[in-house]
């Protein structure tokens, strides 16, 4: 999936501490918390595996099985217990975090209550756990061959629901679906049936799988041989989105049984599961489009199913439709393949007349193809009327499809997806298995795409490219998204991660694919400073105590929903990145090829991409071991230079953007091992480039002669921050006299660098401003866009905290730097690709803060345009900024959101909507909000980016928040507790907070909501980033007083 790619410019990251789940041990300062240890755990002798003990109704906490073995018995305690490692988890009533986010000292009095309640309670657990062999069971304690037997959470009606598990048992396979869909677009409910065949692994009497929120009327089962399907019980758990099929015999291993369940529920009216979508035509007449996502968790909400990504299956799929309507799904119909076959006109008709079924008056049903084994969040269907262009690529039938009045913006999507399609079957050596690929863009859809199988699925802003209003960064957002959800074909679709703890596996390769195919493909799209952005915003993230390591165990749905972020994504894809260039190319394209041909319709771990990997490097590097000290732990290093003569000293820490590094929940003395690559003054071009791992603490290189200067991370192509101590001075000089010695992406990286390291304390913000001193001949666009950027976020953190005549001296000193620059821009679509997107860039910015005469132009171009009532044509990349100028006016608010109802370009509203969004009015501000809200004039899809867009400005950032906090409990309905939109909504709405009563009030809001509300990781992230801010304020406010 593409999480809505606009949305990355400021990916949140967040966070609950997934540390009951991680592998490494959880870090408990027992000092100050002297009451939570009453208990190591290897003072509780732990029953065996098989014989649990489970309380009713615990089914509802996610735990794996030692937890939750140890969680029931501390329930019934009435303790809460957290902490597998530690023993009991931070009772958060008695020891809430100061707004500092230091631990408070309990008093002495709580502190000897606290000792006298937990020794009576380790002698309770020893009593009644341990000596006697019993448990608890509804019947009471009772002896029962010194083993525990299970008590189950509670189904619907009342029975013992046999499964207290939020994973399925492992007992029942499933091989292969066959489902039947009737969607009525008139009702807007469905009705279905599926089919699934099961193979039994272990002998049972009970068949758990996923359902949610279906209507199921009749179940039944027949085996293998039998003829005759008998109706059985099926019970009901909610909670975990499960039902229990029972059988009325034992079901026996080896044997093969079809469970067939009949259903029926009402179209969602969310963005997930089977869900429906109102449009208006040509005409302006209401209709209605039906289409799914199921990724992560939502496939159980079309069709009863083993939901889980590594339970894959076979899938023949049945869709009855209004004959004027058309469907889609994963494979080719019966029909469209059949045709392909025939060419005679004759024989054509002769098949569609057999093929097509009618059902009933009006009533015709599709039958796709048999799908190849696949995952179910991979399913897919729409169901609407669509037009489309195809062309034949490779033998597989290319297509994109879009609502009719459309049509004529989908060609550069096709193109696109064609080029692709070829250059990844070459780099894979593996053909792309499916006999077509169609790309549909979606009317209204939370996320940018969605990888389904055969059938990929778009917000209509990343496949519509329209030649009049698309700018250069539309057209490569599509590009970008195109080429992640290709890749997915192959990483995800084809090989599929085993769980969702290695999401990254799929997101983290297919974001790297991304680039790299855009680079081999596109080179004219410079899409590598792109991915260099987003590396330097995950890194933010990443180095916040609510990051978790890229691999992170998760179980709920909401830790599920919170593992598409920036770091499965971004630091994933960085993480390839950097081991691309120590391998090299080919050995890492070799290593892939591996990967892909062994794990080919199956599922894999991360260990198992490090395996093929190694069998590729055959002994002489061990990639397991370099990349797990990666994978498997939060944050990056800090390397420090220190350079004498010829010796370079080196030495790594952790890089700690932490208010209070002793609450940093991770070993701070862990080592990764780092590739370390490195140019200097003797020979700075990329053959030159030298290689160092640095796995220990510290180590020296020696260089062949002495240098002038020594540059690390070569172009940024390493997950590290570079501190040069003493050799900065060196570095600025260089800049100063000749800074095209180095690269643009290794200035960009010098700018961020140092400007992260003033954020931490390590070197001064005189310094990092003295680096950005040589910005006056800078032309190239990642190292302008990086101080841009660096400076933009200083701005607006005085701006929102009442330093507003500071605020008005930062910019002043933009001007300084970046005015020449403004000034030489022409309004209009010429250059290259990277000319284009700083011509964006930096006219949207300087309308966007009224320097540089940027409104007088764009306001008279808005003015004509206005005049010509819509009709003239506007130079696509200084759209937004026009409209931006001409949205600050009252009649041109009005006019521009008329204009947005009436316009046909996805791209161009796009830009619309965020200049509706930049005004100064409130009143404006909160009815848009609510307009999107409500789904009204404006999707619910752009309410995200509405709020980023409010959140950023003076007058909007508290009404964002406001409208956060009075709305929270349908935002999180419309879009999941977790999933990205909520985390970019709780990131941005908080971003500007710098004070500790916005810090109190953030925290006490969430802890006011439910707990699943409270511990999700982007609101720990919020924290962590307010935090940061008042710290940034208190080191910085004085210094930047003198310095400006
Ligand atoms: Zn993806």
């Amino acid at each position: 999936m593409e999480p809505f790619p606009s949305d990355q410019i400021q990916l949140p990251r967040n966070m609950i501490e997934n540390s009951m789940f991680e592998e490494e041990p959880d870090v408990v300062d027992l000092a100050k918390e002297p009451c939570l240890h009453p208990l190591e755990p290897d003072e509780v002798e732990y029953e065996p595996r098989s014989s649990r003990l489970l309380v009713r109704g615990l089914g509802e906490h996610e735990m794996d099985d030692d937890e939750e073995d140890y969680e029931s018995s501390a329930k019934l305690l009435g303790m809460s217990f957290m902490n597998r490692n530690s023993g009991l988890r931070n009772n958060m009533s008695v020891y809430r975090q100061n707004p500092n986010g230091s631990c408070s000292v309990p008093s002495t009095r709580t502190m000897v209550v606290c000792t006298v309640v937990l020794v009576i309670s380790v002698s309770l657990i020893m009593a009644i756990y341990l000596l006697p062999k019993c448990t608890f069971t509804k019947e009471g304690c009772h002896k029962k061959n010194h083993t525990m037997e299970l008590i189950y959470p509670l189904a619907t009606n009342g029975k013992l629901f046999p499964w207290a598990k939020i994973r399925l048992p492992p007992d029942v396979v499933p091989l292969h679906y066959d489902l039947v869909l009737q969607p009525n677009l008139t009702t807007l409910k469905f009705s279905g049936s599926v089919k699934i065949v099961v193979n039994i692994v272990e002998v049972t009497w009970k068949i758990i799988l996923h359902s949610s929120g279906l209507n199921i009327t009749k179940v039944t089962i027949t085996s293998a041989g039998g003829h005759q399907a008998k109706t059985v019980e099926f019970l009901e758990y909610p909670l975990h989105d499960q039902i229990a099929v029972m059988a009325p015999e034992a079901l026996l291993v080896g044997q093969n049984y079809t469970v067939n369940i009949e259903y029926s529920s009402n179209l969602s009216d969310t963005y997930y599961g089977f869900y429906k979508i109102s449009y208006k035509d040509e005409n302006s007449k209401q209709r209605w489009f039906a289409a799914t996502q199921f990724e992560p968790l939502a496939a159980r909400s079309a069709f009863p199913c083993f939901d889980e990504p590594a339970f894959k299956a076979t899938f023949l799929i049945k869709i009855k439709r209004d004959e004027k309507l058309s469907t889609l799904s994963n494979m080719p119909k019966e029909l469209d393949k059949r045709l392909r076959q025939l060419s005679t006109a004759s024989i054509v008709l002769h098949v569609q007349k057999k093929a097509t079924t009618p059902v009933t008056n009006g009533i015709v049903q599709d039958e796709f193809f048999v799908s190849l084994k696949m995952s179910t969040y991979l399913v897919a269907f729409v169901v609407a009327d669509l037009k489309n262009i195809s062309r034949e690529a490779d033998g597989s039938l290319v297509s994109v499809y879009a609502i009719p009045q459309h049509l004529n913006q989908v060609g550069y999507a096709l193109n696109t997806a064609v080029k692709l399609l070829e250059f990844y079957q070459k780099y894979f050596l593996i053909n792309y298995p499916l006999e077509k690929l169609d790309l549909v863009a979606i009317p209204d859809f939370q996320s940018g795409a969605m990888e389904n199988w055969g059938l990929i699925t778009f917000r209509e802003t990343t496949l519509l490219f329209d030649s009049n209003t698309s700018s250069a960064r539309d057209k490569k957002l599509i590009t970008a998204v195109i080429a992640h959800e290709l890749a997915h074909q192959w990483f995800g679709n084809l090989v599929t991660m085993e769980w969702w703890n290695d999401l990254w596996l799929n997101e983290g390769f297919a974001t790297f694919m991304e680039y790299f195919a855009m680079e081999e493909v596109f080179p004219e799209l410079h899409s590598d400073e792109d991915f260099l952005n987003l590396i330097f915003k995950a890194m933010r993230k990443d180095s916040l105590n609510s990051s978790h390591p890229v691999s992170s165990a998760v179980q709920s749905s909401e830790q599920i929903e919170e593992m598409f972020d920036a770091l499965s994504y971004i630091k994933g894809a960085s993480l390839l990145l950097m081991l691309k260039h120590y391998l090299g190319k080919d050995v890492f394209q070799a290593g892939i090829e591996m990967y892909l041909h062994n794990h080919n319709y199956g599922s894999a771990r991360s260990d198992d991409l490090w395996d093929s990997m190694n069998e590729i490097t055959n002994g002489t590097l061990d990639v397991k071991k370099l990349m797990k000290t990666w994978i498997l732990h939060k944050g990056f290093p800090l390397v420090t230079v220190v350079r004498k003569g010829k010796i370079i000293s080196v030495q790594q820490e952790k890089f700690l953007y932490c208010v209070d590094p002793e609450n940093w929940t991770s070993d701070a003395s862990f080592l990764w091992h780092i590739p370390l690559t490195y140019i200097t003054s003797s020979c700075n071009l990329t053959h030159c480039t030298n290689a160092y791992l640095l796995d220990q603490k510290s180590a020296v290189i020696e260089l062949p002669e002495e240098v002038e200067w020594i540059k690390f991370n070569v172009h940024m192509n390493g997950y590290y921050i570079v501190h040069y101590a003493e050799d900065w001075k060196t570095l600025i000089a260089l800049l100063k006299k000749n800074h095209t010695a180095l690269s643009p992406k290794d200035r960009a990286n010098l700018i961020n660098n140092i400007f992260n390291l003033a954020g931490l304390g390590k070197e001064s913000l005189e310094k990092a401003f003295e680096l950005i001193d040589y910005l006056n001949k800078e032309s190239s666009t990642a190292p302008l866009t990086q101080a841009l950027y660096q400076l933009s976020l200083i701005y607006s953190l005085l701006e929102k905290n009442g330093e507003q005549q500071l605020a008005a001296r930062v910019m002043h000193r933009i001007e300084q730097l970046l005015g020449d620059k403004i000034d030489k821009q022409c309004w209009t679509d010429e250059g290259t690709m990277s000319e284009r997107e700083l011509r964006s860039t930096l006219l949207a910015f300087a309308c966007t803060h009224d320097i540089r005469n940027c409104r007088t132009t764009a306001t008279e171009m808005f003015e004509k345009w206005m005049k010509s009532n819509g009709t003239m044509s506007l130079p696509s990349d200084v759209m937004k900024a026009i409209f931006t100028a001409g949205a600050k006016s009252s009649d041109g608010w009005e006019f521009l959101l008329k204009m947005y109802s009436s316009s046909v370009s996805e791209a161009e509203k796009s830009k619309m909507i965020e200049a509706l969004a930049s005004t100064d009015d409130v009143r404006k501000l909160i009815w848009l909000m609510q307009n999107s809200l409500e789904e009204e004039e404006i999707r619910a899809q752009e309410l995200s980016h509405i709020i980023a867009t409010v959140s950023q400005s003076l007058p909007g950032y508290l009404l964002a928040w406001d409208f956060v906090k009075e709305n929270w409990d349908k935002l999180t309905r419309k879009f999941h507790l977790g999933s990205y939109t909520i985390q970019n909504i709780v990131s941005w709405s908080t971003s500007q907070f710098a004070t500790k009563a916005h810090l109190l009030e953030v925290k006490s809001f969430f802890e006011s909501k439910s707990e699943e509300s409270s511990q999700l990781r982007c609101v720990k992230e919020a924290i962590d980033t307010i935090q940061l801010n008042i710290q940034w304020m208190e080191r910085n406010l004085a210094k930047l007083q003198e310095l400006l």
